[in-house]
């Protein structure tokens, strides 16, 4: 078990949480305020789910930086689940606790996210190859 099973309930809290409010907006930009379909409509975030499946396979309504935040969001739901949540994917090792609650689908240690940083400052506005 890489990670505290308290930390893996507050990050999935976290998670569930951002992947809501990122849908929730899209939602009502989309379809308006219908209570029916909107943010208050739901009780429980398995009868959530479907609805939330059925936005975000319909990208075109998200914006690329809601696109993207939706999957990193998933791919960290995903990690979770499979149990990779929480090893940096550059060495392999342990990602701190603290940064991993300040930002949940983060996927580096502090020392690789640096790393990374300066690569791409010295390759002068080039992304960095993850
Ligand atoms: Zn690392």
């Amino acid at each position: 078990m890489p990670i505290s099973p308290q930390l893996h309930a507050d990050v999935e809290r976290k998670l569930t949480q951002s992947r809501e409010d990122l849908l929730g907006a899209v939602r009502a930009r989309v379809y308006g305020d219908d209570p029916a379909i909107g943010p208050g409509a739901h009780t429980a975030q398995n009868e959530d789910r479907p609805q939330a499946e059925m936005i975000s396979h319909n990208e075109e309504h998200l914006a690329d930086h809601e696109s993207a935040l939706l999957h990193e969001i998933d791919a960290a739901l995903g990690r979770l689940e499979s149990g990779g949540y929480g090893i940096c994917v550059e060495c392999g090792r342990e990602i701190a606790e603290q940064r991993l609650l300040a930002t949940p689908t983060v996927q580096t240690c502090i020392e690789c996210q640096e790393r990374l940083e300066k690569k791409q400052m010295r390759a002068t506005g080039r992304p960095p190859q993850i």
